[in-house]
């Protein structure tokens, strides 16, 4: 059966899919090209259908942390929805599947008196995309409480402990494959003393970043020289860069690591606004400052060492996606 075909025969229970779909809206800089196939898929047995038969593929979670900068892209966009936001809790532990926002996790952690995930509170996304980066805040990072990961890679699933991780980055990058679902690693608090906690975190968000904006969290990485760290939105604020602009896109005013699309901006926009600060940052304080932000698709740029994304490899030769086995997927 034809890929086009397949996708069409899937039933909405298992899937949907868009052909020819824009994909701005899926992204929190709302900005993105249009996608052959955007696939929202609801169970395991279905992925695993899809990802045998599908040549090039990537996974958005929240599109909180990407931009998407390609005008169309010829493969299949996949999402993770329906079972893959389910959140079981255990005795000192939670595990929730890799569509499931931190919003909820959050939530369903304190709800059970589970403390240890208050710092993620606020942080948008997905747990696939937090630990795909390792996204982390006021000092804490999501990796620090994962005990092991639920990974789909070369045609099997399994649960790994094997894995590595530094500041917003981690080996999944670079393992490839498709994050499943995560078990945290929890103690027992106090409802109301957690409640408190998340409030606050949430509350500090609000006051240092531009949230509501269309952005996509900090565009730079910190730097490591010398054994001190370096803050890029320091250097991009003392160089006085704040407010700079270019089409639609600009530094935030509030917080200089930040970008946002204030004014229907472009990929393009964002991109070039990206290249002027490393120049700017590179001329006057001699540092290489990396993006943290995922950049998927389009030309690749001179200044731009973008790495390939692992979903996009393809099958290798005798199609080993097809030789998964999901077991069961009544719980984790
Ligand atoms: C206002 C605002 C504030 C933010 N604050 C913070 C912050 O304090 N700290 C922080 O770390 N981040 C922050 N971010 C960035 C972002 O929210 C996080 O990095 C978040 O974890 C990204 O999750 P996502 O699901 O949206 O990922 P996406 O943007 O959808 O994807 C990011 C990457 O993960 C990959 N990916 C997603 N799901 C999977 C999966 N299941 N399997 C394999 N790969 C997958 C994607 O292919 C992509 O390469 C902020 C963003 C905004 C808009």
């Amino acid at each position: 059966m034809r890929y086009k075909k397949f996708l069409k025969s899937l039933s909405l229970k298992d899937a949907t899919t868009y052909y020819n779909h824009s994909l701005a809206s899926q992204t929190s800089f709302k900005i993105g090209g249009k996608a052959k196939y955007f696939v929202v898929v609801k169970n395991q047995k279905t992925l695993e259908n899809i990802l045998s038969k599908c040549k090039k593929f990537f996974i958005l979670g929240g599109g909180t942390n990407t931009l998407l900068s390609f005008k169309y892209y010829n493969g299949t966009i996949i999402k993770l929805s329906g079972n893959f936001k389910r959140i079981y809790v255990g005795k000192n532990k939670l595990t929730a599947m890799a569509g499931a926002s931190l919003f909820s996790v959050c939530k369903i952690a304190r709800d059970n008196s589970l403390c240890g995930l208050e710092f993620l509170y606020g942080i948008p996304g997905t747990v696939g995309g937090a630990i795909f980066g390792n996204a982390g805040a006021f000092e804490e990072e999501v990796l620090g409480h994962v005990s092991r990961v639920k990974v789909f890679r070369n045609g099997k699933i399994f649960w790994t402990k094997n894995f590595s991780y530094s500041h917003r980055d981690s080996s999944f990058k670079r393992d490839g494959g498709v994050i499943l679902g995560a078990q945290f690693s929890l103690l027992h608090g106090n409802k109301n003393q957690i409640d408190e906690k998340m409030k606050l975190f949430l509350e500090r968000r609000k006051q240092t970043q531009p949230y509501g904006a269309f952005c996509a969290g900090s565009v730079f990485k910190r730097l490591k020289v010398d054994g001190q760290t370096i803050f890029p939105a320091k250097i991009i604020d003392n160089l006085g860069l704040k407010g700079v602009k270019i089409g639609g896109a600009k530094v935030s005013e509030k917080h200089a690591g930040f970008i946002v699309n204030f004014e229907n901006a472009s990929a393009k926009d964002v991109l070039r606004l990206i290249k002027k600060i490393k120049k700017i940052v590179y001329k006057t304080n001699n540092l290489k400052l990396e993006e943290e932000i995922i950049i998927f698709g389009g030309k690749k740029l001179a200044f731009n060492r973008r790495f390939s994304h692992p979903h996009t490899l393809q099958p290798r030769k005798g199609n080993n996606f097809r030789k998964c086995d999901f077991g069961k997927e009544k719980g984790p």
